[in-house]
């Protein structure tokens, strides 16, 4: 990390506590991450909002917080929040290891004086008379305790303050995992999944690409009504949370659709796995409450793709959309595999 950044990370922070107190806004990681971004830069739309809520009420209500948010950090792209969170942990490891060697210096420097202070009763006995000499040593002794006091005093709130970096770094933790999150589903977000195929066609392991798609969801919704297709698209993520095994993970692409990334896994095993994908989701079943009716007519249509060496992601999400289409095109609730070009 650079100083400079170092430094003005390091300043903002120390600007954030004051003003969550002084506003009365609780410190939780999203205030943290709220005020954190206000003080970097004051000059933005964020900020602007920030102050006239101030100016007006005097402080920011839990609710303007949370839209605060919404709007400006959670939308921001994960590599900003990761950033952000990047420098806070390298400001907290700084200041950790600067803690510790603090701690040994006060150590050594403890014994040090220890040690001058035995020395000292020693030379009673030689040049200085031994009312000239307890006198120095009554006179250091008294300094060596008043030392140890603020020492000790020293390390307390050294302590004190690791304790806080802990907390901090996991809040930030926190905050940075609801950045990869999907609010309805609690499934990865289109972000993690754009950063996490990035990562595996880096590497040089197989691995497939599973896209599905809600079959006729249209209709589900202007039948149903949109609350009950958010129950479709909740009760599907979490039908896909149990097949995210050996690696195994599950993000919302877009609105009904979802996209599964399977690592050191060939072409037959993540069409296998889409099988047992697409005949879960066949088996779910709704109950409506007002009308009394069971809806079972929830299914998805899968295209499944093999990354090839050296493919790009982009390639990779092409081909196997494309085999999603031709899964609508054969009638809908199957699933159709891409061959290697
Ligand atoms: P197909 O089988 O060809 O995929 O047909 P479809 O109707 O599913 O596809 P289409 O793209 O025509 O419509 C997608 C629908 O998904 C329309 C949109 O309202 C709905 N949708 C997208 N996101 C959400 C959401 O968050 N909640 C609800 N309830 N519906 C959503
Ligand atoms: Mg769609
Ligand atoms: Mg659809």
């Amino acid at each position: 990390m650079q100083k400079e950044d170092f430094a003005s990370t390091a300043e903002h922070l120390k600007k954030v506590v004051p003003l969550l107190m002084k506003y009365h806004v609780p410190a939780t990681p999203t205030n943290y991450a709220l005020w954190y971004t206000y003080v970097s830069n004051t000059d933005t739309p964020l900020a602007k909002k920030i102050d006239d809520s101030i100016e007006k009420s005097g402080s920011l209500s839990e609710k303007e917080s949370k839209k605060l948010y919404e709007t400006y950090i959670e939308e921001r792209k994960t590599n900003e929040i990761e950033g952000f969170k990047e420098s806070i942990q390298s400001l907290a490891t700084e200041i950790s290891s600067t803690m510790e060697l603090t701690l040994k210096d006060t150590n050594t420097f403890q014994s040090t004086l220890e040690n001058t202070f035995s020395q000292l009763a020693r030379v009673t006995e030689e040049a200085l008379s031994m009312e000239e000499t307890l006198k120095v040593v009554q006179k250091a002794v008294q300094g060596s305790s008043a030392v140890q006091e603020s020492t000790l005093f020293f390390k307390n709130q050294l302590a004190d303050a690791q304790k806080e970096i802990s907390r901090l770094k996991e809040s930030l933790n926190k905050v940075s995992e609801k950045a990869n999150q999907d609010a309805l589903t609690g499934l990865f977000n289109r972000g993690a999944f754009d950063a996490e195929i990035e990562t595996l066609c880096a590497a040089s392991n197989p691995f497939c690409l599973i896209l599905c798609d809600l079959d006729h969801f249209k209709i589900f919704n202007d039948t149903y009504g949109h609350l009950k297709g958010d129950q479709v698209l909740k009760l599907t993520s979490h039908r896909l949370l149990k097949y995210c095994q050996n690696g195994i993970k599950a993000f919302r692409y877009g609105g009904e659709e979802f996209a599964l990334l399977l690592p050191n896994q060939t072409l037959s095993g993540g069409t296998q796995v889409g099988e047992t994908i697409r005949a879960g989701i066949d088996k779910l079943v709704i109950k409506d409450k007002k009308t009394g009716l069971t809806l079972n007519n929830i299914s998805i249509s899968v295209g499944v793709a093999q990354h090839e060496k050296e493919e790009s992601a982009e390639s990779l999400i092409h081909r196997t959309d494309e085999r999603l289409y031709k899964a609508k095109d054969l009638g809908r609730n199957c699933v159709v595999p891409s061959p290697f070009k």
